[in-house]
């Protein structure tokens, strides 16, 4: 009857530990970082918690759960704060439910925490890796937790460390290791996806959004501004003479020029504007500004990368910049041929300038009409 008991326990453990899982995949997929951890820990502190109410008893007051295997990962697969917040959720829960194994209950939650946070602060080689290993060893650490029998009341103590301590051991070390073969494969699930996304989206040499990514997401962000009653602005960069840098200095350093612009673009402008490589030596930018700040902006770049690519060792190059207003119900291939055909005045009047395309012309434009020589800036 007790063996019934057990595993009927024992399964139903398994049904939260499978709960869990799924509610760690959902936030870990889709809160931001700090977020994250604290959402991890309420869930593993309120599933430990929950677990303790519908125990195996293995004497009137002192009981075995699923909760030390939930305490044990929770480090490991939520960090520190999220151990830290299960396991005082998880001690305070075990004190309301009383009993004379009730202190032990809160020690053996301190062990499981501590394991799981130990074992975080291994060499990698010793806990990270997809093989069996890294969980077989979180197991082992876990069983310290057995170490609360010891805190039982003496006329009990003996008893129950004879009937119950090596099978709750090795319950919760079984535990461990597959709801940490679960965890992981979500874990693993959520890298691979977010590594796909990354992919599809980023342009591989310089780390920037790629042309897919700038045409996809442009549109939502030219939607949103047209609402919210803002300007935004495209400026189409592309590098003078590159064609000669390749030649003279090698296709490698052909790249590393890339890279370094790459950088010093995204530095100069603000983390929520939009900086995309269109492909080879042409860049976009949807800056979250009008043409007349645009055209400043623009301008500054231009300045700043003929002046030098901010402290990179490379040799030195200018650029050529178009700009064009992202006119309300235009598209953004629409509003990215006006950039260019602006560019290409750039580029004919002399390269090494900022030009921006006709109908951006405003009232209080700064610059005089249709060209903006250097100078004239
Ligand atoms: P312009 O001032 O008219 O823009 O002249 P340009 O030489 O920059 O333009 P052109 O279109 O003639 O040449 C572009 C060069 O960019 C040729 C190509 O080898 C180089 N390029 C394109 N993609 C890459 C890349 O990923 N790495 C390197 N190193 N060079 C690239
Ligand atoms: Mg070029
Ligand atoms: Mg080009």
């Amino acid at each position: 009857m007790e063996e019934l008991q057990l595993i009927v326990r024992v399964v139903e453990g398994l049904g939260v530990l499978a709960l869990v899982t799924m509610l760690y995949g959902a936030i870990v997929r889709g809160l931001p970082e700090r977020l994250r951890r604290v959402c991890v820990g309420l869930v593993f502190g309120i599933a430990a918690s929950l677990v303790m109410f519908h125990p195996f008893v293995v004497t009137p007051g002192v009981v075995v759960d699923a909760r030390g295997v939930l305490l044990v990962l929770a480090a490991p697969f939520g960090g520190g704060w999220a151990c830290l917040i299960a396991g005082l959720l998880t001690a305070g829960a075990r004190l309301q439910i009383g009993g004379m194994g009730a202190h032990a209950g809160v020690v053996s939650i301190a062990l499981a925490c501590m394991a799981g946070y130990a074992f975080t602060r291994l060499p990698a080689r010793l806990s990270a890796g997809g093989g069996l290993g890294p969980l077989l060893l979180l197991a082992l650490m876990g069983t310290c937790q057995s170490a609360s029998f010891f805190l039982l009341p003496p006329e009990i103590m003996l008893s129950v460390i004879r009937r119950a301590m090596l099978p709750v051991a090795l319950v919760n070390a079984f535990g461990v290791v597959l709801f940490g073969l679960f965890l992981r494969s979500e874990s693993n699930r959520i890298a691979d996806a977010a590594r796909n996304v990354r992919e599809a989206t980023t342009d591989p040499l310089t780390d920037l959004s790629n042309r897919r990514h700038f045409e996809r997401t442009a549109p939502d962000r030219l939607a949103m501004a047209e609402r919210e009653g803002r300007s935004l602005s495209v400026l189409l960069i592309d590098i003078d003479h590159f064609k000669d840098v390749n030649d003279r200095f090698g296709h490698d350093v052909g790249d590393v020029v890339l890279c370094a612009l790459a950088r010093t673009l995204r530095r100069n402008v603000r983390a929520s504007d939009l900086v995309a490589r269109l492909g080879g030596e042409e860049f976009a930018i949807l800056l979250d500004a009008s043409v007349p700040a645009a055209g400043t902006i623009a301008e500054k770049l231009r300045a700043g990368i003929e002046a030098g690519l901010d402290g990179e060792r490379v040799p030195p190059v200018t650029i050529s910049i178009g700009i064009a207003a992202a006119a309300p119900g235009q598209s953004i291939a629409a509003t990215l041929k006006k950039a260019d055909l602006a560019l290409y005045e750039a580029k004919r009047l002399g390269r090494n300038r900022v030009h921006r395309h006709e109908d951006a012309v405003v009232a209080d434009s700064p610059w005089p009409a249709h060209s903006s020589p250097v100078a004239g800036l």
